[in-house]
């Protein structure tokens, strides 16, 4: 199990069509393994939880580029996706994306 990098509480798997990520009940983080974007954009099925209303916000507390990957406890680095700001470790190449800027990536 996989701590969130934002608020330290355990993450909670979510299964979707053919892929599975970690969310924060807190934060409405969410944490993607490696592959999981790519898989995801292949989906027939549109992710339709992504844009649920949130339960309630919560201000990110830990500056970009300064949250740890919740596996390998490395420092994660900041890319840049279509003008946001996305947290990928360099290790595992897991993705760490707050549920705004998730939505902010679907928009387009
Ligand atoms: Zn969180
Ligand atoms: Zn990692």
């Amino acid at each position: 199990m996989h701590l969130c990098p934002n608020c330290v509480e355990p993450l909670r798997s979510r299964t979707m069509s053919n892929f599975t990520v970690d969310e924060c009940p807190l934060c409405d983080g969410l944490w993607f393994d490696d592959q999981v974007p790519e898989t995801m954009v292949c989906t027939v099925d549109k992710p339709q939880f992504f844009f649920e209303p949130i339960a309630f916000e919560r201000k990110r507390e830990v500056p970009e580029g300064e949250l740890q990957c919740p596996r390998c406890k490395v420092k994660m680095a900041v890319y840049d996706v279509r003008g946001t700001p996305v947290d990928v470790c360099p290790e595992c190449r897991g993705m760490w994306l707050d549920s705004h800027e998730l939505r902010k990536i679907l928009a387009d």
